[in-house]
């Protein structure tokens, strides 16, 4: 194995240490390395790839003290052929929630929602997947 050296905030450091911890890791790289894995391997679902899909996607910032809105305005417009529609919500007083209802396939929609991921000061990001190619599955449902 190759060693890294990774810079990372003190706060986080000892949150990864105390869930080694107590999770009975050997230590702090196993625990970086069971978490790269599973982010690489989040959007590697054979179920959803190649269909047409709809995604939402919710973020959450501090309107005041960042400038996340500004940068996902520039998403939306970068992304325009996958951003179907897009809605800006105040939250409490200093608090902004973006919402985006995606059309597209699994790695465009991962493309996106790893750009808002890497995007400084966001408090949350949230989404959920769906295939809009084929309901039957739910039609029999009923
Ligand atoms: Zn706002």
């Amino acid at each position: 194995m190759t060693v890294v050296s990774v810079s990372m905030p003190e706060d986080l450091l000892s949150r990864i240490d105390s869930f080694a911890d107590e999770h009975g890791y050997t230590g702090r790289s196993e625990v970086v390395r069971e978490a790269a894995r599973n982010l690489l391997g989040e959007f590697e679902d054979k179920r959803l790839e190649d269909r047409d899909l709809i995604s939402i996607v919710t973020v959450m910032f501090n309107y005041e003290t960042t400038t996340v809105e500004e940068r996902m305005m520039h998403l939306r417009h970068e992304h325009e052929e996958l951003v179907s529609s897009n809605f800006h919500s105040h939250v409490g007083n200093h608090y902004c929630m973006e919402l985006f209802v995606l059309e597209g396939r699994l790695d465009e929609i991962s493309t996106f929602v790893g750009k808002i991921r890497a995007t400084k000061d966001t408090l949350t990001v949230d989404y959920s997947v769906m295939p809009v190619d084929d309901f039957s599955s739910l039609e029999n449902l009923g």
